[in-house]
């Protein structure tokens, strides 16, 4: 059986804890690699290579460091088919969707090789008399991403490309789930020209997680997972004196206006919460129709697309959405399904039964639809990260506008409307980090920034971006005089004031 072990100080090494997981092919539902899990003391030798690394690659200048960047960046695009084959085959996500994550994570890249004008600092000439004052952003030492399997590509970019273009060294722990693709990243970076113990890779589980929260070497801890992991990971990670971001779970709502064109809100549903299988932090498991006449058409739209949504292998370009990543994930969504039913929502088209000739082990789900999904249901107050989408009906603008900013998550949000004023109104109340306008999944490009507010996301500064050049930086200013004719020869006993 294969066995992944880690990447450390520029080379693959085998796993000596002896743990291990299991990583499945979800298509077939066979284990087709064990992946080691560090402990502590692999988790140190990860540290200590990229504090080896960190002095010389603080000082090699910008430009030189965007080159390896923009190196890898062709290197990524070169080996697309192979990275996106890896992808789905431990993700289950179909081969144009596995592109479409390599790609994302290739525009982080693109962004990053901006880094000698995106690092640059501030100057004010003559602050006073002989007096300049300047700031420069320098990087913060080792850094470390936890991440999670959903995107096992373009997550991993978003922390590692902008951190190591500032000047960082990095540890990245994938998921436990799909951790071929970040291990094969890290090659490529070598091969880029990336100094070894620049990029580190260490798998495991919460041992390593607590190895990296708590290590005094280690300055930043960037993750991305589920919220009740998002707020241990800030809270221990700051207890422990690093700068911590931790983006968490979602439950996006979409909001359908009576002038909406239904057609497009239709299609962009359907694409959203069922495309990957449900299993995005940006997909939109919540549409809120308002009006009872718009809920009804909507639901007569739906609920047939839903009913003939094609799921199978990754590898069959015809099908919309591939396996759950695994089976404990698919019977959590199965659960939750029931869940809806017994709290009393419709369910119109029920996936839960389905199976696949051929592949009966695979880890499938049919699409499910509910509709008269109550705001009071633990179903619609939890994330359930499956292919199922919620209906949840609003009598007017004001009662659905509420329900995204009321929810305990703030990922993401849509609105759908003909109507500018709605739209502008809605964008600038919502109580959500991000905000669609006739557009279902609002993930913004690289040269913005990623983030959502409340249970979605712990700390302040977000992904990518020009706020995750500040995340991996550290900002220090100078002031400098030049007397002409020497320095003052009494002291000044009061604090220098503009005055
Ligand atoms: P997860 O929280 O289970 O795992 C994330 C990471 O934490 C993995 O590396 C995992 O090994 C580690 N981990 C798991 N259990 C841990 C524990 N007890 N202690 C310490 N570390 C632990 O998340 P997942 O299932 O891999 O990913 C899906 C979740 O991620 C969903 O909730 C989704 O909404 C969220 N997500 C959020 C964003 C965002 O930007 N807000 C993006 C993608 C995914």
């Amino acid at each position: 059986m294969k066995e992944i072990g880690h990447f450390i100080g520029g080379k693959l090494v085998k796993g000596a804890s002896g743990r291990f997981g299991d990583v499945y092919n979800p298509a077939t539902g066979d284990v087709q690699a064990k992946v080691a899990f560090a402990s502590r003391a692999e988790v140190r030798k990860a540290v200590e290579a990229a504090q080896k690394a960190f002095p010389e690659w603080a000082s090699v200048n910008p430009q030189r460091r965007a080159r390896v960047m923009f190196n890898f960046k062709g290197l990524v695009e070169k080996h697309m088919d192979e990275l996106a084959n890896m992808l789905s085959a431990e993700h289950g996500k179909v081969l144009a969707d596995s592109r479409g994550d390599v790609q994302r994570g290739v525009e982080v890249i693109e962004f990053a090789c901006g880094i000698p004008h995106l690092q640059k600092g501030e100057y004010t000439e003559g602050a006073g008399p002989g007096i300049d004052i300047y700031s420069m952003r320098q990087p913060l030492g080792v850094v470390a991403g936890i991440t999670p399997f959903n995107f096992p590509a373009m997550i991993p970019m978003w922390m590692f490309g902008v951190a190591i273009a500032c000047g960082n060294t990095f540890i990245n722990k994938p998921s436990e789930k799909d951790p071929s693709v970040p291990m094969r990243l890290a090659e490529l970076f070598l091969e880029a020209g990336g100094p070894p113990g620049v990029l580190n890779v260490v798998n495991g589980d919460k041992e390593a997680v607590d190895a990296i929260l708590e290590d005094p070497d280690i300055q930043a801890v960037s993750f991305v997972g589920s919220s009740a992991i998002a707020q241990y990971v800030y809270a221990h990670g700051t207890a422990h004196g690093k700068r911590v971001q931790a983006m968490g779970g979602a439950k996006n709502h979409a909001i359908i206006m009576p002038d909406a064109d239904l057609d497009q809100v239709t299609d962009a549903l359907v694409g959203s919460a069922y495309g990957s299988a449900g299993e995005r932090c940006m997909a939109v498991p919540v549409a809120v129709p308002v009006g009872e006449k718009l809920a009804d058409a909507l639901v007569q739209r739906l609920r047939p697309r839903v009913e003939s949504l094609k799921v199978g292998p990754p590898t069959d370009p015809d099908v919309h959405y591939g396996p759950m990543v695994t089976a404990a994930q698919r019977q959590r969504v199965i659960d939750y399904i029931d869940m809806g039913v017994k709290e009393g929502a419709k369910l119109l088209v029920d996936g839960r039964g389905f199976r696949l000739q051929g592949y009966e082990k695979g880890f499938y789900l049919g699409g499910s639809l509910f509709d008269h999904v109550k705001t009071d249901m633990q179903s619609y107050k939890d994330e359930i990260f499956g292919p199922v989408l919620q209906i949840v009906r609003a009598k007017d603008f004001d009662e659905a506008a509420a329900l995204p900013s009321k929810h305990q998550y703030g990922n993401g949000v849509a609105i759908f409307t003909r109507d500018g004023d709605a739209a502008r109104e809605f964008a600038s109340r919502v109580n959500v980090g991000m905000v669609g306008i006739n557009f279902p999944i609002p993930v913004p490009l690289a040269y913005h920034t990623f983030g959502g507010w409340k249970r979605s996301a712990f700390g302040d500064i977000n992904q990518h971006g020009p706020e995750g050049v500040r995340f991996y930086t550290k900002i220090k200013t100078v002031t400098a005089r030049w007397p002409k004719g020497g320095v003052r020869e009494h002291p000044d006993f009061l604090i220098p004031t503009m005055k």
